[in-house]
Formats: C-alpha cells, sequence, structure tokens
C-alpha cells in the first residue's frame, strides 16, 4: 500500500466518527500524492504525514453559563492547535450547533494550508464551541463569551495563538472575548483579531473575505481569457462572507442573483440590494423573509435551491458540504464557468470531482477565501506597530496577496502536472512551505 493510503487509512482509524475531518485530510493527501510518492521513503521513515495530520495540541473544557430565565446552561468549547511550523497558530472560532471535535479539527488542518499560502508567518488552528448565539439575548451571549474565554485565556496569547470570527462569531462576539481577556491578563494585546475599530481593530478586516473571494476569482478569469464584468453570479449564505461577496463582485460589474440562510433563499433578478441585506442580516439579525418582504423583485423560496438558477459563476459562501454531486450537475448544466469557495469545504468531494472533469474552473476555499485570515494578519501587524493603516493600505495589500495566491497554485499545479488542477495546485504550494519548515525543526 502506498504511504499516502497507509496515512488515510490510520487518519480513519485513530480519529472514528469524523467524517469531514476525513473529508478534509482525503482531499489533500490526494493532492499530494505527486509529492509524497517521489520521496516515499524519507516521508515514511519520518511519519511525516502522521504529524502533518495530527494536531499538535487539542483543548476540550466545559462553558457553563446562566441564561436570561436563571437556569444554568453547559455547552462544550474547543480550540484545536494545529501546527505551528510557521507561526504561531492562528484561526477563527466557530459558535454553531453543528460543532464537534471532528468540525474543529477539519477546519484547523484547512488552515494550515490557507495561512500558509497567503505567504505570511502564521500557523493553523481552529476553535469553538456547540453554542448557538440564535435567538439569544446580548447579555446571554456575552455570559457566554465571558465563560468561554475564562478557560481559553491561559492557552492563546498574541505570540502564540491568535482566534479570530467564524461562524456565528462576528464583531458583538469578539468584543466581548476581548473584554474578558484583557480583564483576566490585564494585558492590551493583539490576542484576537476581528476587533472592533476603536480598540485595535483592522480596516477592511469585515470585508476581506469576500472582497478576498473576488479579487481570487477576478485574477482566476482573467488568467483564463474571461472578463467577469457582465457575468451573472450566484450566491450561497448571507453572514460576513456572503454579504461582502456579493458587493464585490457588483462593483466588478458582475449581477449577483442569489443568496440564502438556513431556512431559505432569495432569487432577486434584479440583484441583490446589498444595503437592504446588511440591514436584514448585519442591524436587525432577521430572517431574509424580510428581505423580500421589502423588495418586490425578489422571490423567497423554503428550504434549499440557489443552485438551480443559471449562473456563469457560483460561489458558495455558508457552510461545508452544502454543494453536493446533484447540484454541482444542476450547476453544468446550466452552463457554469466557475466555482470559487467562500466557505470552507462547501462542496462535496464527488462534486469537485465533477466540476474538474467537466472543465469547470474550481477553486478551493483554503485559497479563495484566505482573505480572512491573511488580513487577519495585517491587522496583527498592526497591533505589534500600534498603528492603523488606511482602509485603501489594508485592500490593496490584500488584492496583492489573493493575486499572488492565485499564481502560486498555478504555478504549483504546472510545476507538478497537474496543471489547471487549482485544487491541487493549492494543497501542494501550501504544503511545500510547511513541511520546509517541519523538516528544518526537527522531530518536534
Ligand atoms: P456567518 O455566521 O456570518 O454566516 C453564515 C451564513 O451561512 C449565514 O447566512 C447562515 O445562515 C448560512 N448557513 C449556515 N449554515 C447553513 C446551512 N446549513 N444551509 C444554508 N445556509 C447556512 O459566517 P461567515 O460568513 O463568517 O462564514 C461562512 C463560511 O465561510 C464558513 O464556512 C466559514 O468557515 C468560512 N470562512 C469565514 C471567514 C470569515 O472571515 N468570516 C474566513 C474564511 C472562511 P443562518 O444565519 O440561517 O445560520
Amino acid at each position: 500500500m502506498s504511504y499516502v493510503d497507509e496515512v488515510y487509512k490510520y487518519v480513519v482509524e485513530k480519529n472514528p466518527a469524523q467524517p469531514e475531518f476525513h473529508q478534509a485530510v482525503k482531499e489533500v493527501l490526494e493532492s499530494l500524492r505527486v509529492v509524497i510518492e517521489a520521496n516515499e521513503d524519507e516521508y515514511r521513515k519520518s511519519a511525516f504525514l502522521e504529524r502533518l495530520v495530527t494536531p499538535e495540541r487539542q483543548i476540550l473544557f466545559r462553558v457553563p453559563w446562566v441564561d436570561d430565565k436563571g437556569q444554568v446552561q453547559v455547552n462544550n468549547g474547543f480550540r484545536v492547535q494545529f501546527n505551528s511550523a510557521i507561526g504561531p497558530y492562528k484561526g477563527g472560532l466557530r459558535f454553531h450547533p453543528s460543532v464537534n471535535l471532528g468540525i474543529i479539527k477539519f477546519l484547523g488542518f484547512e488552515q494550515v494550508f490557507k495561512n500558509s499560502l497567503t505567504g505570511l508567518p502564521i500557523g493553523g488552528g481552529k476553535g469553538g464551541s456547540d453554542f448557538d448565539p440564535k435567538g439569544k439575548s446580548d447579555r446571554e451571549v456575552m455570559a457566554f463569551c465571558q465563560s468561554f474565554m475564562t478557560e481559553l485565556y491561559r492557552h492563546i496569547g498574541a505570540d502564540t495563538d491568535v482566534p479570530a470570527g467564524d461562524i456565528g462569531v462576528g464583531g458583538r462576539e469578539i468584543g466581548y472575548l476581548y473584554g474578558q481577556y484583557k480583564r483576566i491578563k490585564d494585558v492590551y494585546e493583539g490576542v484576537l483579531t476581528g476587533k472592533g475599530l476603536t480598540y485595535g481593530g483592522s480596516l477592511a478586516r469585515t470585508e476581506a473575505t469576500g472582497y478576498g473571494l473576488l479579487y481570487l476569482t477576478q485574477e482566476m478569469l482573467k488568467c483564463n481569457g474571461i472578463d467577469i464584468k457582465g457575468k451573472t453570479v450566484v450566491v450561497s449564505g448571507s453572514g460576513n462572507v456572503a454579504i461582502y461577496a456579493i458587493q464585490k463582485a457588483q462593483q466588478m460589474g458582475a449581477k449577483v442573483v442569489t443568496c440564502c440562510d438556513s431556512t431559505g433563499w432569495i432569487y432577486d433578478p434584479e440583484g441583490i440590494d446589498v444595503a437592504l441585506l446588511k440591514e436584514v442580516k448585519e442591524v436587525k439579525r432577521a430572517r431574509l423573509t424580510e428581505y423580500a418582504a421589502k423588495r418586490s423583485s425578489a422571490q423567497y423560496h423554503e428550504g434549499k435551491g440557489v443552485w438551480t438558477v443559471k449562473c456563469d459563476i457560483a460561489l458558495p459562501c455558508a457552510t461545508q458540504n452544502e454543494l453536493d454531486l446533484e447540484d454541482a450537475k444542476t450547476l453544468v448544466k446550466n452552463g457554469v464557468i466557475a466555482v470559487c469557495e467562500g466557505a470552507n469545504m462547501p462542496t462535496t468531494l464527488d462534486a469537485t470531482k465533477y466540476f474538474q472533469e467537466n472543465k469547470v474552473f474550481f477553486v478551493c476555499g483554503k485559497a479563495s477565501n484566505a482573505g480572512g485570515v491573511a488580513t487577519s494578519a495585517l491587522e496583527m501587524s498592526q497591533n505589534s506597530e500600534r498603528l492603523s493603516w488606511t482602509f485603501e493600505e489594508v485592500d490593496s495589500k490584500l488584492q496583492n496577496i489573493m493575486i499572488n495566491i492565485f499564481h502560486n497554485l498555478d504555478d504549483a499545479a504546472k510545476k507538478y502536472g497537474v496543471e489547471g488542477n487549482y485544487v491541487a495546485g493549492a494543497n501542494i504550494a501550501g504544503f511545500l512551505k510547511v513541511a520546509d519548515a517541519m523538516k528544518a525543526q526537527g522531530i518536534v
């Protein structure tokens, strides 16, 4: 059996009931086969892949808090510090009822390669809780965040591990988490990113993941002789990533006709009204029915359905495995040209393969959504310098980073004989830097 296959078997055996983690590892290992098999004995002898797929540290903790009725609630907290070969652990916190150790591990594993691709000195980690902020009062969210940080604080630090937001963790949650960290540690340091602008946040961090997704998509299309202007775009999600992806796509002259949340989806043939979407989602924290109620051109549908809409470009920006093989077949039948992931692992492995076989340009999230963590790293630099850069300065660095990511993965794919396979290119390019640093640092 090849070393790559042995290690995949090892991962499944050692991490039972963690299908998302298995899926993320499978995608990466398949891409790395060409690199590993060129030097298989050396990699096997140093148990290199076993070390790569095993987190350096996994922290699991209890998070008790009191709800508005005086009832004590208990949630599970997680922080997985996956790999620090190239810098301090860096990766978001997700608060969602579906969170479990396997999901955090898949996200942490992906983060290692994504962070490497940015070209910045950041290692990979991820954390979160099965707490659901939806429907909770601000006081309940604060009580939860304070309890969560009362345990987490001892494991993180500006030079150790720097969490950020993810699903369910936006500016409000980061503020409460930061306040509690500062209160316990009595230091004012850049221990979290995605902070508010009045206490160390970076301009353009809110926009970064969505904007970055479009910068990379535009560059990829341009290199393939296609102009994004005038194209019809289908977006899923209506959170942080989706909103700013829609905004930037429109600024580039494309027309975005859908968005969704976990209960339903919008088809708006006139183009999504971003200001209204922001009002509904960022201010009122309401459902998309409110968007439809205020916009006569919009149709609201219950359940899942954005991938049935005819489009040139599809941008999945909601959650993992939201785009499956049937969706991929529908998109291809409807003439989709490109699919770029805004979310982490939103496309199933068989759907990815189907896109690639049907010559759809496909870029995986660890490359196309890396703008968020890249800008988080820029926030860390500003915090260390005790300076704030202008929006234009950050945005222009973000653009350069995303353009470089695309060229690095494109070059890696060409170099290793898989031209046009941007998934393999991203995994190989991300891996090579981490591998080099791990080898240099010995068996640690
Ligand atoms: P948000 O919490 O801001 O938004 C998530 C959006 O996805 C919401 O509209 C949510 O709807 C929707 N959603 C969640 N689950 C489902 C589902 N099962 N079906 C349909 N819609 C769903 O999160 P973000 O925008 O920050 O994150 C979105 C994705 O992007 C995640 O995969 C995240 O890991 C990834 N990402 C985020 C980065 C960031 O900087 N924020 C950086 C890189 C990646 P509802 O409100 O109903 O739950």
